[in-house]
């Protein structure tokens, strides 16, 4: 076994190509195969969010702290409060991110696909769809 410690990893931008606003990530483990697992710890300032999105085998929110929003399409936006676990299914599209005034933060994990695929990002979330009451 091994301990990766803190301070051996640096908290990375996600990159505005499937993020609005300001989002960090700090990566928890990427799986070796045969493992696919992919955990991360996702801190959104407020107002910042993802992309729409879909992921291949699903994907698991164990919400930290804060105060958040997730919204599946066609569906109303929900509003996420630390303890909250979100399961999304395969192939749904979503996103995730801080309410408009607050910060939030998740644990995200995930699986990649059978054939090593990863998320499927999609379009920004418009204003409107954003700032929908929850
Ligand atoms: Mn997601």
């Amino acid at each position: 076994m091994k301990v990766v410690r803190a301070s051996e990893r640096t908290t990375r931008n996600a990159p505005a190509s499937n993020f609005s606003g300001t989002v960090f990530s700090d990566e928890v483990v990427t799986g070796v195969a045969p493992s696919k697992l992919r955990a991360s710890v996702v801190s959104f300032t407020p107002g910042a969010r993802t992309f729409w999105h879909t992921h291949p085998v699903g994907q698991t929110l164990y919400c930290l702290s804060g105060v958040g929003r997730v919204q599946k399409e066609g569906e109303k936006v929900q509003a996420l409060h630390p303890g909250d676990t979100v399961l999304i299914p395969p192939g749904v599209k979503h996103w995730h991110g801080a309410a408009p005034d607050r910060l939030f933060s998740h644990l995200a994990m995930s699986e990649n696909g059978p054939n090593g695929e990863g998320t499927n990002w999609l379009e920004a979330v418009s204003e409107e769809d954003y700032r929908a009451a929850p």
